[in-house]
């Protein structure tokens, strides 16, 4: 297993507000921030919200459209300042409605979001990305397997949700649901995710209630105190095993932050963010490594004392897997599922969607390029041997 970046863990690289040119870009800018800047124009702060009305209700990105603020203002605003999000490269529509986007962040790297309709249409999940790549080297995910390429900015994570709402796929529902579940580990990018929630959250942006903004990490213990000082967004843990040593294995931040200390900060935030809050573990299921009946009885002794639900997810395969791991069987992850109803807790089991495009948990690594000549490349190597065959 490859050896942690350790610096990585608890400092945040900075990423660049991503303006061109010397422009400030104003996307994912939250509404404080953007009010500072109108302040220092000269401007009253009311401009902030004009601006945040045209950017995120309107979906423009051309200061000359927003015919409420004055000519000359406008001439200044695209002089000095920009709406600039990633450019989306490709999309993917999966059968079961979910749909992929590559969106680049220079340097030749791009990054995965995926929007998942539920089944009434009514609810649309988006998962976002906010690092390329990721440093943790979780076993089984095959993001960390390219390792960590960079921060992404606050434009570049509030821009994925900006271009999907803009998009004809959201347009018939508009987005319910934010998780930071994309690419990356959101708490190693901390200050720009914590401004993407802001402006998740706040009304004259996209509105989403606070509940349903919700924060993944796989464990990085300092930042979720950080986490439940600065935000009201939703916390979701990725535990994947209620045993160190098993942990150690999956999640090898484990070795950094032990299960006790993780918990002991999830009970912080459950403490700072009152009574009505809970905290979402995830547990990936993998065959023969943390589906046992124990494993579930261990599960819910640890967890017992905490307010939360349980996310189970069925392992997704990917290529390059060397550890070989798989999916257990319907009957198992069902026993598993229900020794965690036994013992009182909500266990839902997370539907796998999106699988066929690569868009399932664990399965994105923003190189939809490569999967396609891999993919070209194995069906000509198939071709060759067909033929070699034939002769
Ligand atoms: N780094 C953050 C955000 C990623 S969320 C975190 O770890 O929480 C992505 C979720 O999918 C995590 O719970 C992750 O552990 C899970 N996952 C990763 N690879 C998977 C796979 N191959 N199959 C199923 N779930 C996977």
């Amino acid at each position: 297993m490859r050896e942690l970046r350790g610096d990585l863990m608890v400092t945040d690289a900075k990423a660049p507000s991503g303006g061109t040119g010397g422009r400030v870009n104003l996307l994912g800018m939250p509404r404080p921030a953007l009010a500072a800047f109108f302040a220092e124009l000269g401007e009253k702060p009311y401009r902030a919200e004009q601006v945040m009305n045209w950017i995120y209700r309107a979906g423009v990105d051309d200061f000359h459209a927003m015919t409420d603020i004055a000519k000359p203002l406008r001439a200044k605003l695209s002089e000095i300042s920009e709406i600039r999000a990633p450019a989306l490269a490709a999309e993917q529509r999966a059968g079961d409605g979910v749909v992929k986007w590559l969106a680049e962040v220079g340097q030749g790297r791009a990054v995965e979001t995926v929007l998942i309709p539920d089944a009434t249409g009514k609810r649309q999940t988006l998962c976002i990305s906010s690092q390329v790549g990721c440093a943790l080297d979780c076993s089984f995910c095959a993001t960390g397997k390219q390792g960590w390429n960079g921060n992404l900015s606050r434009a570049e994570i509030v821009g994925q949700a900006w271009q999907a709402g803009r998009s004809a796929a959201a347009r018939d529902g508009a987005i319910s649901n934010i998780v930071f579940m994309g690419m990356g580990e959101p708490l190693l990018n901390f200050d720009a995710v914590m401004d993407a929630a802001a402006v998740f959250m706040d009304d004259l942006a996209f509105g989403i209630s606070k509940r349903r903004v919700t924060v993944s990490t796989a464990g990085v213990v300092p930042r979720i105190y950080d986490l439940a000082a600065r935000s009201e967004a939703a916390l979701a843990v990725s535990l994947h095993a209620a045993q160190d040593a098993k942990r150690d294995m999956l999640v090898p931040i484990n070795r950094k932050y032990p299960i006790d200390e993780l918990l002991a900060a999830c009970r912080h935030y459950l403490r700072a963010s009152g009574p009505r809050r809970i905290v979402t573990f995830e547990y990936t299921l993998i065959k023969g490594v943390n589906d046992s009946a124990q494993d579930a009885r261990d599960l819910a002794r640890l967890l017992a004392d905490l307010r939360c639900k349980i996310n189970l997810i069925p392992f997704n395969p990917f290529p390059d897997d060397v550890f070989g791991y798989q999916r257990p069987a319907e009957a198992t992850v069902a026993r598993f599922q229900k020794l965690l109803w036994d013992a009182g807790f909500a266990a839902m089991r997370r539907a796998t969607r999106g699988d066929t495009i690569g868009a399932a948990c664990g399965q994105l690594t923003g190189s939809f390029a490569d999967r396609t000549r891999r993919r070209a490349r194995h069906a000509a190597r198939l071709g060759s041997l067909a033929q070699e065959a034939a002769a």
